[in-house]
């Protein structure tokens, strides 16, 4: 066997432990003769997953108890439409539109109200995030709409922006759980789990109780209604089974980590290794502000196309995989989510240092 250092952004690295785990539990989940994939969702057995699995996240994240987290299908993407339909009481929305996925988001709300864009960071490739400390908020916005990290561009926000007393509503799906978070500041934040979480095919969302309503706008379906997921502890229909069990046991390992404080560190930490190279190179170059940069996501150029695709080729061949960058911005991009060991960045950026003498 022989595993690569993955910076995919996702689907991407899990932690090595929790894959061996689950190997070593997929023909008999302890002692009950069969695996968590063919397990009723009803059973005693899998009652205990998710109630452990939320328990630990709760944990984690240190969750309030006026919040609910539902485990749902259809994805982070799923979330942008399920969040106006639910919560667009006067169909006003205000969106800061920081990078593609912060465009999607406000493009499908404009199906169901009035979205205002009140901020963007096009005009520069989404290459920083903006000034939000007074920005031009409706006075009847139901709630104000950020993409907390920017997958794709690398920005992050640092401070969350001044939303003028409106719920704050967040896709935090780049940087789940990758340091402490103030979660009585959202009205609801929510993440597809397959970029620092676990497998695809499931979002979590983190929802202040007083959001969960049948005010809902007309025709929205019930399956994506809130409060249909609220009221049966998101076991409504099949939940997505498999990937709660994986996402229960990487919340263990977080804990057994030391939490998301020294999550943080070790980010830092990593991420520092490989922006400190970026700043002193005279190939490379990062394509993010530095008060903006993203612990997770890095993107980075050579600023010559042919190179850039040669360096990604000549990655591959050392074992060090998916660094190409998004297919709309090219150049590349290290996703260094919480499952990538110190170890894969320093081996990165020895394989730059190299690249750098040889071709620069
Ligand atoms: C990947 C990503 C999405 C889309 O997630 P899906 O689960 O594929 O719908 C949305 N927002 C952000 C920030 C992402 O990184």
């Amino acid at each position: 066997m022989s595993r690569v250092y993955n910076f995919s952004a996702g689907p991407a690295v899990l932690p090595e432990e929790v894959l061996k785990e689950a190997a070593e539990e997929m023909l008999d989940y302890r002692g009950c003769g069969m695996s968590v994939m063919e397990m009723s969702h009803r059973s005693k057995m899998f009652e205990n997953i998710i109630q452990e699995a939320e328990a630990d996240l709760r944990d984690l994240l240190e969750i309030p108890d006026n919040y609910k987290v539902l485990f749902l299908q259809g994805g982070a993407s799923q979330q942008f439409a399920m969040i106006p339909m639910n919560l667009m009481k006067n169909r006003v929305a205000d969106y800061i539109v920081t990078g593609q996925w912060a465009k999607k988001a406000w493009q499908e709300a404009q199906k169901y109200g009035k979205a205002n864009k009140i901020a963007s960071s096009e005009d520069k490739t989404y290459s920083y995030i903006p000034d939000c400390s007074d920005l031009p908020i409706s006075p009847d916005a139901d709630y104000v709409y950020i993409c907390e990290n920017n997958t794709i561009y690398g920005t992050k926000f640092k401070k969350l922006p001044n939303t003028k007393g409106k719920t704050l509503v967040a896709d935090v799906s780049s940087c789940f759980l990758s340091e402490p978070v103030d979660v009585s500041k959202y009205g609801i934040l929510y993440g597809g789990v397959q970029k620092n979480i676990g497998p695809a095919g499931m979002v979590i969302s983190i929802i202040r109780e007083d959001l969960i309503t049948e005010d809902v706008l007309p025709g929205t379906p019930t399956m994506l209604t809130f409060k249909t997921h609220a009221d049966a502890g998101s076991m409504y229909n099949t939940p997505n089974c498999y990937c709660i069990y994986m996402c229960g046991k990487v919340f263990k390992w977080l804990k057994k980590m030391g939490g998301l404080s020294a999550m943080k560190e070790r980010n830092e930490n990593k991420a520092r290794i490989l922006y400190d190279f970026l700043d002193s190179s005279s190939l490379f170059k990062g394509t993010v502000v530095p008060e903006d940069r993203s612990l997770m996501n890095v993107p980075f150029v050579t600023g010559n196309k042919d190179l850039d695709a040669k360096f990604v080729k000549e990655a591959q061949e050392a074992g060090l995989e998916n660094l190409k960058g998004h297919r709309t911005v090219g150049g590349m991009r290290a996703s260094i989510y919480n499952a990538m060991p110190v170890e894969g960045v320093e081996a990165l950026v020895n394989f730059m240092k190299n690249f750098e003498k040889e071709n620069g």
